[in-house]
């Protein structure tokens, strides 16, 4: 391991500084000084900001393009301080982006309260998988109940107005959704 240094001057703030990076050997430490004495640098600080001011940028623009979102699928406006309402809109758009493909998938010939769709559902599946009959029933009532989760965190994602909800369950996705939707249901008379 050796060393490569070189004294330059940021580009940005015109400082001077050393930059110093590891190389190999000394060989490949001195062919670095060569070719760094010709190009131009930044100091880590002018660095920081920039990385900083790119990053403040994109964030910008996510919020931007959720807002245009929002607007478009007429989704309410959401109640919070004008810093938390930014950045949970992008939050819902995610979320929303993501609902939406599992509740594309979901078939639209379920009429779950219909006993005589539910009956032929259930006959048809036992004659398929050759499945006993509580055996299948279970795996409907299961599939049923994620259908429902999937179709109430779609309404809650389109219906709920507070920011903070968004923020606090920004880490919520798929799965865990439907389960946090499922724990707020009313219990069932
Ligand atoms: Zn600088």
């Amino acid at each position: 391991m050796a060393w490569a240094k070189i004294d330059t001057v940021c580009i940005v703030c015109g400082r001077e500084f050393v930059h110093q990076v590891k190389k190999y050997s000394r060989r490949d430490a001195d062919s670095w000084q060569e070719w760094a004495a010709n190009q131009e640098w930044t100091c880590p600080e002018c660095y920081q900001t920039q990385r900083e001011a790119e990053r403040q940028a994109e964030r910008q623009a996510a919020n931007e393009a959720a807002a245009a979102k929002a607007e478009e699928q007429q989704l309410p406006q959401l109640q919070g301080s004008e810093k938390q309402v930014s950045w949970a809109m992008t939050i819902r758009q995610r979320m929303i982006d993501e609902i939406t493909r599992q509740y594309m998938g979901i078939s639209t010939e379920i009429d779950a309260d219909n006993p005589v769709w539910r009956e032929q559902t259930i006959l048809k599946a036992v004659d398929k998988t050759g499945k006993d009959r509580a055996e299948v029933e279970q795996l409907l009532d299961n599939s049923l109940l994620k259908v429902e989760c999937v179709r109430l965190a779609w309404a809650k994602l389109h219906n709920e107005i507070s920011a903070k909800w968004f923020i606090d369950n920004r880490e919520t996705a798929g799965y865990t959704l439907w389960e946090l939707v499922k724990k707020s249901r009313k219990p069932s008379k």
